[in-house]
């Protein structure tokens, strides 16, 4: 089953598409996109949220800045987790659309510049680009994580 709802969000709207959720799940759900809807990017015009298989993580993320959108896969371990566990998760996903812009542009270039050449001097600079992307995704996540946790001051 899918439901979408229109989130508002610091100036644009995207649209959430829950796919597949219990009942109680997608309220959880739906509260956490509402609670972490200013870090979606305004380019984002749809986030498709599945339940299902994450691959082992509490959740994954892949953006298709092509295409507008993002995919998130949160798996059933995501729940059994508390409230603030849930936040920093996905914030953290959220924070991956965030870089996707940045990240895939630098992994396109260095894929333009070494056309023709022998593929393993491209995979490393990709794999270093996909690691400082992780870490910047990590560093945000941490310095954002008590605006949304912690009880205004
Ligand atoms: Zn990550």
């Amino acid at each position: 089953m899918t439901t979408i709802y229109a989130v508002p969000a610091n100036g644009h709207t995207f649209d959430l598409y829950l796919y597949d959720f219990a009942p109680e799940l997608q309220r959880v759900a739906l509260d956490l996109f509402e609670l972490l809807a200013g870090v979606v990017p305004a380019w984002c015009r749809a986030i498709h949220c599945h339940f299902g298989d994450s691959e082992g993580a509490d959740a994954t993320c892949q953006a298709d800045y092509d295409y507008r959108n993002a995919t998130i896969v949160i798996g059933a371990k995501f729940f059994r987790h508390d409230e603030a566990d849930r936040v920093e998760t996905l914030l953290h996903e959220l924070l991956h659309v965030q870089c996707a812009p940045m990240a895939d542009t630098a992994r396109d270039a260095i894929k333009s510049l070494l056309a023709g050449q022998p593929e393993g001097a491209g995979a490393a600079i990709r794999a270093t680009i996909t690691g400082a992307a992780e870490q910047t995704v990590c560093d945000l996540t941490a310095a954002l994580l008590p605006t949304y946790t912690e009880p205004a001051r």
